[in-house]
């Protein structure tokens, strides 16, 4: 796992010492073990609560969260809790369903069982649905440098940084430094680069001016990275085209295409064309690896991908009583010969199917193979501005799309109340130019501030 950055608080959720009793009470009905409240899990135990099981969910954090929002949190447009829903809360009505704030660590198929950080519990049926995590594609150097955004408490953490920064600029003399510190690069030019990208020259043009006069933001560059030869590779080129142009022509992000990060010290961008840019802030948004917990057998591994082969039932290859879902999950079919796309649509619609599934097998009766429903996909790059691929090569773009985009999201945020929260945020921010978030959440500390380029200070 990569360092996390310093001034982060972490919940160690290994820190209990003595024995540990996970405290699930044998109730007579079959187990069904969960690992990860995600958009899979969350599904799998809303259709499962009623059915005759015992259901225990495990995550290492106690809420669930709406990754595709993440971005909005990183830079000053929502608050973090309006993107995420406490797991207790989603299911307090839910009969039978324990919840467990703790890590998995290890499967024992051939005795049911599974390691966690806070003991040892036996499953009847386990379904993997943990999700993936950043891969920094193996550059431990890198992925110690970066600012990832995967998890609630890195987004918080990225805004901060970008915040903290802009304090510092304030106070440097030294212009080369003074850029350092104002210009972010983005690597990665998927929905989330893109995103991110949208968001930073929208408060770049709107926000930051006001909140910090002495500084001139149109020294503020923005490097929008990518290795393919276009934004956006899993959408179409005319979505991909158009995000590019909305990204240059109105916020001036300088989009590098066919380029990589070669290198980076936490100050100096090394790009694969040769060219260097300064930067203490680089987001890291090219891509994930799955979340792998130990002990399946090494065959039913997709390497590099790090996913789990599956059937069509999100049956774990070889197994009979463990399941995969979700991003984590390979199912191979002829329409996806390398799985399904990781995006939240497939892990529910698994989630709902396999709540189905396991009743059925309860039962005694047959299973459904997994069929996914694609209903296009979408990426906004500022207000008025998105870009929406819809089945039958229907495309959308500009303010219709981004008013889809809007709807979609809102549509899929966990609880009324956070959607009421996004809602009114959505709309102060469009009608005022203005992000109510703005704040340095960290606590202030002299010698981490004060650790500027040497002669840089005023
Ligand atoms: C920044 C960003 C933007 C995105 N935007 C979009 C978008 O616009 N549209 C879209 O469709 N998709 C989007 N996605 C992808 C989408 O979020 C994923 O496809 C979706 O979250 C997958 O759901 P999941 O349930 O498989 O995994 P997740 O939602 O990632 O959930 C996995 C859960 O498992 C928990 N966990 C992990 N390991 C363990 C362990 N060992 N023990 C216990 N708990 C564990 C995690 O804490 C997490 O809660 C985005 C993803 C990111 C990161």
């Amino acid at each position: 796992m990569p360092p996390e950055h310093p001034l982060i608080h972490q919940v160690d959720i290994e820190a209990i010492h003595g024995e540990t009793n996970i405290a699930i009470p044998e109730n007579g009905l079959p187990r069904v073990v969960i690992v990860g409240g995600g958009f899979a899990g969350v599904e799998l135990v809303k259709d499962l609560a009623g059915a005759n099981v015992q259901i225990v969910m495990f995550d290492r954090h106690n809420y669930h969260t709406f990754q595709p929002l993440l971005y909005q949190v990183a830079t000053a447009g929502l608050e973090p809790d309006s993107i995420a829903g406490p797991i207790r809360k989603l299911f307090k009505n839910t009969k039978n369903f324990h919840f467990r704030f703790g890590l998995v660590t290890k499967i024992h198929p051939e005795t049911n069982m599974i390691e966690t950080s806070i003991g040892d519990l036996r499953y009847d049926y386990l379904v993997i649905a943990n999700g993936t995590r950043t891969n920094y594609f193996g550059n431990q150097k890198i992925a110690s440098l970066v600012f990832p955004l995967k998890q609630l408490h890195q987004a918080l953490d990225l805004r901060s940084t970008i915040l903290q920064n802009l304090e510092k600029a304030l106070l440097v003399v030294d212009k080369a430094e003074q850029h350092a510190l104002m210009d972010i690069v983005i690597v990665g030019g998927g929905p989330t680069g893109v995103e991110v990208a949208g968001a930073l020259g929208e408060l770049k043009l709107h926000v930051l001016p006001r909140d910090y006069p002495e500084l001139d933001f149109r020294q503020m560059d923005i490097h929008l990275i990518d290795g393919g030869d276009r934004l956006l590779g899993a959408m179409s080129p005319e979505a991909g085209k158009k995000a590019q142009e909305y990204l240059t022509n109105r916020f001036s992000v300088n989009v590098w295409l066919n380029t990589t990060l070669s290198d980076y010290d936490g100050r100096e961008v090394v790009l694969s064309n040769g060219r260097t840019l300064l930067s203490h802030t680089v987001v890291w948004a090219a891509g994930v690896t799955g979340n792998l917990i130990g002990g399946l057998p090494e065959e039913t591994i997709v390497p590099r991908a790090n996913r789990i082969l599956v059937d069509e039932f999100n049956r774990v290859k070889g197994s009979q009583n463990i399941f995969a879902i979700g991003d984590i999950s390979c199912m191979v079919t002829k329409d996806f010969p390398k799985g399904h796309p990781q995006v939240a649509p497939v892990a529910m619609q698994q989630g709902r199917l396999l709540a189905d599934n396991l009743q059925a097998l309860l039962r005694k009766k047959s299973l459904k193979p997994f069929k996914y429903l694609d209903k296009g996909s979408m990426a906004t790059v500022g207000r008025n501005r998105a870009v929406v691929d819809l089945p039958g090569k229907i495309k959308m773009q500009g303010w219709l799309a981004w008013f889809a985009w809007l709807f979609v999201h809102l549509l899929y945020i966990i609880g009324f109340r956070n959607k009421l929260v996004v809602l009114m945020n959505w709309f102060w921010n469009y009608f005022t130019y203005d992000r109510a978030t703005r704040l340095i959440v960290r606590p202030y500390v002299k010698e981490k501030f004060e650790n500027l380029h040497p002669d840089a200070i005023r």
